[in-house]
């Protein structure tokens, strides 16, 4: 393994072609760095900003050898990576994060029985390898949610279940070998916290994130996250722990679950930036997207003070498919409000198409105005996106 920086002029080569590939590649092109990509979608959103796209499966080894030869460092944006395109680029490029982080994450059972032998804190859970284990889990646990081991976001590949009579209905709709059968958590509120390591072991952590989910989708994060420092300091710990023991290389999101009875507990593991950082953009000294790649060159890793309150709304496809356009003229109007957009040309339901995001001088200010930002530009999504402000918590 070298320990020799990677410096600007390099290329930088993407697993995933997404937003996240898209955004860490303008951060590495405003470095200096040029940019090739592999994505199966011809028209993917880091096209625009790539000197080179092949486009291939997350399978095909020899895309990989084609990608990892013209580059100096590979990464990724997407953890559903074939391990043996992982091997074969390593031949080639450094690959970081390395595929033994990626292989762990890559699959729910994995990554869980992984966390449980490390001792990290979960919420109960089963492996489920037929529809009997569905049913004895959820006779076990009560309220739990079933959960593919592969291929899962944005709560895609989840049934939630009440108990076990629609133990055969999950089976059959996850279509699956086998999956993670989960208590339901009583959350009082969701955190995550990114951290950044380097090859060297040297490691820097942002404050954590506080984010709102609706049905499973991640609808709006804030930094400073409005909890009290001790549990700021438990969440940084647990996350610097978890990065240090599976050896990342880049970046790793923690995504936690703090319960009503003050119990911080591991949701999932990710490889790479976060949806619930993109406010690192404006609200942090530096960004998750540049702190990749300061990672993966093994340049000094940058700080993560934060430089202004931010938050940031998800715009899905469905602003797009309502009556009336979007009013992204009366949107951006709010103060402080800015909408980033990824560049997708197809707007489906539920796809992210961009954010918005809004600086404030706390945490409370710079929800309420994305927000409102938000309200403004789909009304028509209002209903089923839930949008609403709430009072966060304060502490003096
Ligand atoms: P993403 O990749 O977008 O983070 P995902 O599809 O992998 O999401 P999860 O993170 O497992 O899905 O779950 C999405 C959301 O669903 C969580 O952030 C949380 O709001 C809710 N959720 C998931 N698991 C549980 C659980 N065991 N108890 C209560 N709520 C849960
Ligand atoms: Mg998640």
């Amino acid at each position: 393994m070298s320990f020799a920086p990677i410096l600007p002029g390099a290329t930088i080569g993407f697993l995933g072609g997404g937003q996240l590939g898209r955004m860490t590649a303008l951060a590495a092109r405003s470095m200096g760095y040029d940019i090739h990509v592999l994505d199966p979608d011809p028209h993917c959103a880091t096209r625009a900003i790539a000197s080179r796209t092949i486009t291939a499966a997350f399978t095909d080894v020899d895309a990989a050898i084609d990608l990892a030869k013209q580059c100096d460092v590979i990464t990724l944006e997407i953890e559903q990576i074939h391990p043996d395109v992982l091997d074969a680029a390593t031949q080639h490029a450094l690959v970081r994060p390395g595929r033994d982080a990626v292989f762990i994450i890559q699959d729910r059972i994995r990554q869980k029985e992984w966390l449980r032998t490390q001792h990290f804190p979960l919420g109960a859970f089963a492996v489920a390898h037929s529809r009997e284990d569905i049913a004895n889990a959820v006779q076990l646990f009560g309220a739990s949610i079933a959960k593919s081991t592969h291929g899962g976001y944005d709560g895609r590949g989840q049934v939630r279940l009440a108990d076990p009579t629609f133990a055969a209905d999950a089976w059959t709709t996850l279509g699956a070998l086998a999956c993670v059968v989960e208590q339901r958590v009583d959350i009082d509120y969701e955190i995550s916290v990114l951290v950044a390591r380097r090859s060297s072991g040297d490691m820097a952590v942002y404050p954590p994130s506080r984010n709102h989910h609706t049905s499973g989708i991640l609808t709006w994060a804030v930094t400073p996250a409005a909890i009290d420092v001790t549990m700021t300091k438990r969440a940084q710990l647990l996350a610097t722990q978890i990065a240090d023991r599976i050896g990342i290389v880049g970046l790793l999101a923690v995504e936690c679950f703090v319960t009503r009875d003050g119990q911080l507990l591991v949701n999932e593991l990710a490889p790479r930036p976060h949806n619930t950082y993109h406010h690192s953009e404006r609200g942090s000294a530096t960004s998750q997207f540049e702190q990749l790649v300061r990672a993966i060159c093994d340049l000094p890793l940058g700080s993560t003070d934060i430089v202004s309150p931010c938050a940031i709304v998800n715009v899905l496809g469905d602003v797009w498919l309502q009556e009336a356009p979007p009013a992204i003229v009366d949107a951006l109007a709010v103060r402080t409000s800015r909408l980033h957009l990824y560049g997708k040309a197809a707007a489906r339901a539920g796809r992210k198409m961009g954010h918005l995001s809004a600086t404030g001088s706390d945490a409370q200010e710079a929800l309420a105005r994305v927000l409102h930002s938000y309200r403004l530009l789909s009304p028509g999504t209002v209903a089923h996106f839930d949008v609403h402000e709430p009072t966060l918590p304060t502490f003096t």
